[in-house]
């Protein structure tokens, strides 16, 4: 499935009478969008009624209005548009209506207008000896403008199911609204290791048992979370599966990194031996990244592997971590030290979990989501920019359009390189910096997602200085980064030990270092030779003042 940026507005033109109020208001309840009439704004605006905004003010001053209240509906959140039946006289709102989404006329024939319009008539165009007359005149005058709209839909049906019916078949086939009208994205991913679904909704936990039904009635399953998650959305997601037919259980481990041990790993055996999980079990990791490695190591080791799904809750989890087969646990000389390629059977992401989230870790996971769009996907790269504050305040389309492109970048990596054996490594891009960051940042904590923002700029940085991108390639990535609430700066790390972090860094073979780079937005290259002197000089701009 292939995603195009989602639309902002649906809007219905179309001659007064032909139902745009009715028929948008209905649309905008199917969608669960709001749906906002440009007459009640222009009205509310002047602060006076239509027919007096015409005989005081004249009809110029009313399509002023008209437009100003169009730009308004416009750029305002999500929402079905119904417009003034003239609004289409000025070319110029037709192309701002048909920049944010799609536009439906809707049509009917001269007879059906009047009898819609009401016999006491306060339309200020149709004040005149043969209203019929005119209706016909204006229609003809009007035709070429109506006809630039995307779509045409017959308004002339007593049953206005059929209208719904008509817009609702064409807003389906069309890629700016298929996620508005479909409520559930889902990503195949095909690897040679796995093949599996990734199902993105909001409230998909409340519908677990229809989504992850079990092989047989009476299977086991484990769900492990963390205690934050659990308090959450254990219940929840337990009644689910033992609705759905499954033997349920629950274990928590406790939150944080602190949690990925070789020690959990064995508590987790115990419990899944006592609880007799046999073959036919599925182990269910519900939670952040921590959560998914710690039970994805655990359910692909019991038993030389048992099946194991992903609920992931955090959005870096949702975005990178569920998906891919990367599962691991630390030790004391490394993070991820030891681990296997295990795919999940599938991931169910409930977007609404995301409302729970600490908002540091949204925009931590708000790092890996810019990364991709810069490495990947230069229009999601500008949905962002425009469309950044509706992610983060958790718009449904917005949220559901940003996680399943994610997802699909991923999946398009994974499934050239499912064991990271080459082309994974763009997905690296901003780690080289952000690793030796992470790994000197001391008390201040950097969360891996902020360790990644800062090495994006710096690595952004390289690349200018290298002549590989030009200036708005770099001030982009920073913008966006900033707008996040991401930082573009490491405070209290120490230059010398991140230096000579940057020098040890894993990806070093043979003394050279093979490093991501952002050619344009949307594009990655490989760099095989990196001058890591050179890229320890940009180290020294994003840290402290940035000055250095
Ligand atoms: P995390 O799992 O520690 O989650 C962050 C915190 O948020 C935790 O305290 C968690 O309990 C809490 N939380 C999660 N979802 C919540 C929700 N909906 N509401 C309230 N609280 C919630 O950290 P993370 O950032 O999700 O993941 C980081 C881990 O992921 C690291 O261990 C990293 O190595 C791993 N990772 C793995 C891969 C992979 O491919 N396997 C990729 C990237 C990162």
């Amino acid at each position: 499935m292939r995603y195009q940026s989602p639309a902002r507005a649906i809007s219905l033109v179309g001659f007064m009478g032909t139902g745009k109020t009715t028929n948008g208001q209905r649309l905008a309840k199917q969608l669960g969008l709001q749906c906002v009439d440009t007459d009640d704004t222009v009205q509310r605006l002047a602060g006076k009624t239509i027919p007096e905004i015409f005989a005081t003010d004249g009809e110029e001053a009313f399509r002023d209005l008209e437009t100003r209240a169009l730009s308004m509906a416009l750029s305002g959140p999500r929402s079905v548009v119904g417009t003034g039946g003239g609004v289409v006289l000025r070319a110029s709102n037709m192309e701002m209506m048909k920049s944010a989404g799609p536009v439906i006329c809707l049509e009917a024939r001269p007879e059906t207008i009047l009898a819609r319009i009401p016999a006491r008539n306060d339309r200020p165009l149709l004040q005149c000896a043969d209203p019929a007359g005119r209706i016909t005149q204006m229609l003809a005058e009007r035709r070429e403008a109506y006809a630039q709209a995307d779509y045409t839909v017959q308004a002339d049906y007593r049953d206005r199911s059929v209208v719904l019916g008509q817009m609702m078949r064409l807003l389906e086939n069309d890629p700016r609204t298929t996620l508005m009208v479909d409520r559930r994205t889902r990503v195949h991913v095909k690897a040679s290791n796995g093949e599996y679904r990734i199902h993105v909704e909001a409230g998909a936990f409340d519908r677990l048992a229809r989504l992850c039904p079990p092989t047989a009635a009476g299977n086991p399953c484990v769900v492990v979370s963390s205690e934050a998650v659990a308090a959450l959305y254990g219940e929840k997601v337990l009644g689910q599966l033992t609705c759905g037919g499954w033997r349920a259980h629950l274990v928590t481990v406790p939150n944080g990194e602190g949690a990925k041990t070789l020690q959990n790993a064995s508590m987790l055996y115990d419990r899944f031996a006592e609880m007799g999980l046999d073959s036919g079990a599925t182990v269910f990791a519900l939670g952040g990244g921590v959560v998914g490695d710690l039970a994805g190591f655990a359910a692909a080791t019991y038993r030389r592997g048992v099946r194991f799904a992903q609920l992931p809750t955090s959005l870096l989890a949702q975005v990178d971590a569920s998906s891919g087969g990367k599962v691991a646990v630390n030790h004391p000389k490394g993070k991820n030290l030891i681990g296997t390629f295990y795919q999940p059977a599938g991931v169910v992401i409930d977007t609404a979990s995301l409302q729970t989230l600490p908002e540091r870790e949204l925009r931590s996971g708000l790092a890996e989501v810019i990364k991709h769009a810069a490495i990947a996907d230069a229009g999601m790269f500008a949905f962002l920019e425009r469309e950044l504050e509706a992610f983060c305040a958790l718009d449904d389309i917005a949220v559901r359009y940003v996680l399943a492109r994610n997802c699909q970048i991923k999946a398009g990596v994974v499934e050239r390189d499912p064991y990271d054996r080459g082309a994974r490594a763009c997905l690296n891009y901003g780690h080289t910096v952000g690793h030796a960051l992470e790994r000197t940042s001391g008390d201040w904590e950097l969360k891996h997602g902020e360790a990644v923002a800062i090495g994006m700029v710096a690595e952004a940085r390289f690349a200018l200085e290298l002549g590989l991108c030009d200036e708005e390639t770099v001030s982009r990535q920073e913008a966006l980064i900033k707008r996040a609430g991401l930082p573009t700066h490491a405070e209290g790390v120490d230059i010398q030990q991140a230096r000579e972090a940057l020098r040890v860094d894993k990806k070093i073979a043979s003394g050279r270092l093979r490093m991501p780079l952002v050619p344009r937005i949307g594009t990655v290259q490989i760099l095989r030779d990196a001058d890591i002197e050179a890229l320890q000089g940009v180290l020294a701009t994003v840290i402290g003042s940035g000055t250095a």
